[in-house]
């Protein structure tokens, strides 16, 4: 094959590793890439992906697509020479740029503001390639994926996605009506593990109801960014009692639900006053917060004051329940903690399910670290499974 006329694709970083990914897709014309993350820590080689025409050398690149938010996806998106332009849904922008202004006193440059915006299902054609950003659901908002087309040939990129979120019945559908597609990039996080029956979003915030009818004083302990869990918590909070977070997170959540469909709003959600103190003590409150010494404080006074009407729910991922900052908060709420969290990832039985409906011709799994895994998972006779090495170009 001479390459003329063909779509190619390159896997940069993340073939073996969940951190730092990042694809490539190429014609004779087009150079476009997706995402362009650091890797987790201690995971897989920690040195920055170096590419020429993209990150060194002459700018050759005619766009980046950032799928999400999260800093395995766009940790290293500030070293994209500049000119080249990269492209994020809108909202999850407008989500990253206020996490960045917000830290921009402790030294984070702001470069979110110069991402351009994308429209969930508005296609935007550069050269000889149309790029379709798909809805999607991830424990990032507004996450996103990617259908490439042009040369007769179409490339799926799921980005991090799930079913079990509260869109997963959306994103079965796109998967329904996607048409053929050649090949299909998807996250494979949870490949080796099986999890046949795993709860689901719906399922957490049911959790939620419970604990906040219990208890009459209830911390969420869970990502600021994980709009969507914030939401559900806002909304299990009984009339009467106060939904309170900090300032920041209000107005990420303000940004979250600019457009979002009624019932995934969050509610009457409102920055805590230490002035209205009373008043909170009186009725009762859900509260999100985070580690740092601002919420420590008001945590620990609750568990001091009223220990059997307090409970702290931790809702993210167990692995970092380790953390320094995390193990002292959890501490103020020992003996009354829930732990209530389902993934943002895709697990291996819907793994399975999607790539039977979509039953791509060529499929390719990255974003794991469960490389001997990828031999078990079950997939259709007509789609055959690439493992190629990070940086191996393939002809679609
Ligand atoms: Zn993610
Ligand atoms: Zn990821």
């Amino acid at each position: 094959m001479d390459g003329k006329n063909v779509i190619k694709v390159r896997i940069q970083r993340g073939t073996a590793q969940i951190g730092g990914v990042c694809t490539e897709v190429f014609t004779d014309q087009a150079r476009i890439f997706f995402d362009f993350g650091t890797p987790l820590e201690g995971e897989g080689n920690q040195d920055k992906l170096k590419i020429d025409g993209l990150t060194q050398g002459v700018a050759n690149t005619d766009a980046v697509f950032l799928t999400h938010y999260h800093g395995d996806h766009i940790g290293e998106v500030p070293d994209i020479m500049s000119g080249i332009p990269v492209y994020m849904q809108k909202i999850s922008r407008r989500i990253l740029q206020a996490q960045q202004e917000h830290k921009e006193s402790v030294g984070q440059v702001v470069w979110a503001k110069d991402i351009k915006e994308l429209t969930t299902g508005e296609a935007i054609t550069i050269k000889d390639l149309k790029i379709t950003p798909l809805a999607s659901d991830h424990s990032a908002c507004d996450s996103l994926m990617y259908l490439v087309e042009g040369h007769d040939k179409r490339i799926l990129i799921t980005g991090d996605y799930r079913l079990h979120g509260f869109y997963g019945d959306r994103v079965m559908k796109t998967f329904e009506c996607i048409g053929p597609i050649d090949l299909m990039i998807t996250e494979g996080t949870n490949i080796d593990r099986e999890s046949p029956f795993s709860h689901d979003e719906k399922w957490v915030e049911e959790q939620f109801i419970r604990i906040l009818k219990e208890n009459k004083y209830v911390f969420l302990l869970t990502s600021s960014s994980n709009t969507d869990r914030i939401a559900s918590f806002t909304r299990a909070v009984p009339r009467g009692k106060h939904a309170l977070a900090d300032g920041f997170q209000t107005r990420i959540m303000r940004i979250a639900d600019a457009e979002r469909e009624e019932p995934f709003k969050s509610h009457k959600l409102w920055p805590y006053i230490e002035e209205k103190r009373d008043q909170y003590e009186q009725r009762g409150f859900g509260m999100v917060v985070r580690t740092g010494e601002k919420f420590d404080s008001i945590v620990k006074d609750f568990f001091d004051k009223y220990p059997e009407d307090t409970c702290l729910i931790y809702s993210m991922w167990s692995g970092y329940k380790k953390l320094t900052n995390m193990a002292k908060i959890l501490a103020y709420g020992e003996g009354r903690t829930e732990t209530i969290h389902v993934s943002g990832h895709i697990t291996k039985e819907d793994l399975e399910r999607v790539i039977d409906y979509v039953a791509p011709c060529k499929l390719i799994i990255h974003h794991t670290d469960g490389e001997n895994s990828k031999k078990n998972i079950i997939i259709p006779n007509s789609t055959l499974l690439l493992s190629p090495a990070d940086g191996e170009v393939i002809f679609i």
